[in-house]
């Protein structure tokens, strides 16, 4: 076996089809989107274009989205937005395993006097809807809950948690950065009025991602300065990250039905081949519903970077978490807040996979890895 990339939760190769529609706008489609002239006028087309094709696989009005510069701009701008234009409203609501663009960003309003209710999950990786309703207070701004998890791919109750919320009248919010081309996504069907997403996990380019805001909802912009996006995000837009985005949620959306059916097959086997050739073995996570492409597996005795280096020699990327915490010495906070014993979340690997992994790549894969965790458990 020549390698094997499992790290797709951290990001993916960039899919032909976007590199193609970036490449246009490095050439002809060169102009300022705002420019009124013919060049900056076919750059406006792309930016549309892109956020027409985005919209449609949302569910949602073109007019909805905003682009930004990725998931974490796109969190950050739903929680302080919101938060900012809420006067008065000066409680957040949020879960213990979000991702750090969100827990990050509520550490940071809490120091400028935001309360914020972080609700914790259960042993399964879910948390529940009545624990994140009860939370709700007068005084909550927004609500926010990602819909599946970066670590364990473990899917959240986010349309049992928009139905009270909307009676109540609460802004929520939910990053799908992960669940972007992996389930279908209707922001009706959801029920939420912000949801964050990012070109780069589903084979786009880094550096862009776009944020779903329903339209009546209040918010202010995070960066002040020209009129793009609605007002919401000043800049000469990245038209060719856009451009790119489009492409990949276009090709992504495509194959949707088959590749999330070929992903959970293969994690599947992947899990059960694991757990046939080693013992202590725990897929975090595996008990409920996730998305197709991300195991989370425990192994007891090792250290979870020992064997991610080990791998790694072999040719296998994978990763203890979230990347943007790699080398964090606390672990993982997901682990953690799942009640997961400290030894075994040490010994923790998130294997991601991609369209572009097959199953016989998987099962060598999975060879190796008995071969390596036996290997290391003696040593
Ligand atoms: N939210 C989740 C759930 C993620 O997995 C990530 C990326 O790892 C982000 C937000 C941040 O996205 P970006 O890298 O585009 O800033």
């Amino acid at each position: 076996m020549d390698g094997c990339y499992l790290d797709h939760a951290a990001t993916t190769p960039v899919r032909a089809e976007a590199a193609a529609a970036m490449a246009e706008c490095f050439g002809a489609s060169f102009g300022n989107p705002a420019s009124l002239h013919r060049a900056g006028q076919r750059a406006r087309r792309v930016v549309e274009s892109a956020r027409q094709c985005i919209a449609s696989h949302l569910g949602c009005e073109p007019e909805e989205v905003i682009f930004t510069s990725g998931g974490t701009e796109s969190d950050n701008l739903a929680l302080r937005g919101v938060v900012a234009a809420a006067r008065g409203k000066k409680h957040v609501v949020t879960t213990e395993i979000e991702h750090s663009a969100v827990l990050s960003c509520c550490a940071g309003l809490a120091e400028e006097g935001v309360e914020i209710t972080r609700v914790p999950v259960e042993r399964t990786g879910v948390v529940r809807a009545e624990a994140v309703l009860a939370a709700v207070r007068s005084d909550t701004a927004v609500v926010s809950v990602m819909l599946a998890n970066n670590e364990t791919g473990v899917l959240q109750p986010v349309r049992e948690i928009a139905r009270e919320l909307r009676e109540r009248g609460v802004a929520f919010h939910t990053d799908a950065v992960q669940a972007l081309g992996k389930m279908a996504l209707d922001v009706d069907e959801l029920g939420v009025d912000l949801l964050s997403v990012s070109a780069h996990k589903i084979g786009g380019p880094k550096g862009v991602g776009a944020l779903y805001v329903r339209k009546g909802v209040r918010i202010a912009p995070l960066l002040r300065g020209g009129h793009q996006e609605r007002d919401l995000r000043a800049g000469t837009e990245n038209v060719p990250g856009i451009a790119g985005f489009g492409a990949a949620v276009e090709a992504a959306a495509r194959e949707l039905t088959e590749v999330a059916g070929r992903l959970a097959r293969m994690r599947d086997g992947f899990e059960s081949a694991i757990m046939a050739g080693v013992p202590g073995v725990v897929a975090n996570g595996g008990s409920v519903r996730r998305l197709p492409q991300i195991s989370n597996i425990g192994f007891a005795g090792i250290e979870g970077e020992a064997l991610l280096l080990a791998l790694d020699v072999q040719g296998i990327s994978v990763s203890t978490g979230s990347a943007c915490r790699s080398g964090a010495p606390e672990g993982s906070h997901v682990l953690k807040a799942m009640g997961v014993e400290p030894e075994l979340a040490r010994g923790s690997i998130r294997f991601s996979l991609g369209s572009g992994n097959d199953p016989a790549q998987i099962d060598g894969v999975a060879k190796i890895v008995v071969e390596t965790v036996r290997r290391l458990r003696k040593g």
